[in-house]
């Protein structure tokens, strides 16, 4: 199972991530994640990355590629793996098709007037990765996860949102295209309960 999860920013990709990991026991990679692992541990490349992440706009697609290829080395991924937040753009696409072609996209599909609540009302756990959403988690402050105090993303304000979204629109929304032809895509409707959305994946996956 070599899933690739699509969509636009805030249409829950992490969370369904999260749960098709669980139920299928594959690797959860996030090229997010990682990126954010690296700047709150001051490597290099966090060092690198940290300021272009703030604005919105997408890391260098030779060092993110390299991440991904080396992070697919890994055991764990021999049953298979979810890659979330990459391929971005056509030419990670392209590169993913070289080193391990996806079997399957799935393309979450939300309505762009309702991301922007979706994003603000985030607020996200720095220790497990967690995202809670204040509708359902209220003014809680710590994680429900592992109780460490939750953060609004440096990523997840008003302005920094329309940035992202203008780079989902010009650079990653073109795959859902490229998947079409290649056979693999799947479109879900997101606009729905956390519930819906994942028995409906699950459906997909068969
Ligand atoms: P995410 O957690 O997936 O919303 O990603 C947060 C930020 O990390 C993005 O806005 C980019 O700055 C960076 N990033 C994550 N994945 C990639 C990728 N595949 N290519 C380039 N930049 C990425």
């Amino acid at each position: 199972m070599k899933i690739v999860l699509l969509g636009a920013p805030g249409c829950g990709k992490g969370t369904q991530a999260a749960k098709i990991c669980e139920k299928y026991n594959i690797p959860h990679i996030s090229t997010g994640d990682i990126f954010r692992e690296n700047i709150k541990n001051q490597t290099p490349l966090g060092i690198k990355v940290r300021a272009i992440m703030d604005s919105g706009n997408l890391c260098p697609d030779d060092v993110t590629c390299e991440i991904v290829k080396d992070r697919l080395l890994k055991d764990d991924c021999k049953n298979g793996f979810l890659l979330d937040g990459f391929p971005r753009n056509l030419y990670q696409a392209e590169a993913l098709e070289d080193f391990a072609k996806p079997t399957v996209v799935i393309d979450i599909k939300v309505d762009f007037s309702k991301i922007e609540k979706r994003i603000t009302g985030r607020r996200s756990c720095p220790r497990c990765g967690g995202s809670f959403h204040i509708d359902f988690i209220g003014s809680q402050e710590n994680c429900p996860e592992c109780g460490a105090k939750l953060i609004v993303r440096k990523d997840d304000t008003p302005e920094v949102i329309r940035e992202r979204l203008l780079v989902y629109r010009n650079y990653t929304e073109p795959l859902i295209d490229f998947y079409k032809k290649q056979g693999s895509l799947r479109s879900i409707d997101g606009d729905r309960s956390i519930d819906e959305v994942f028995e409906e994946i699950i459906k997909v996956l068969g």
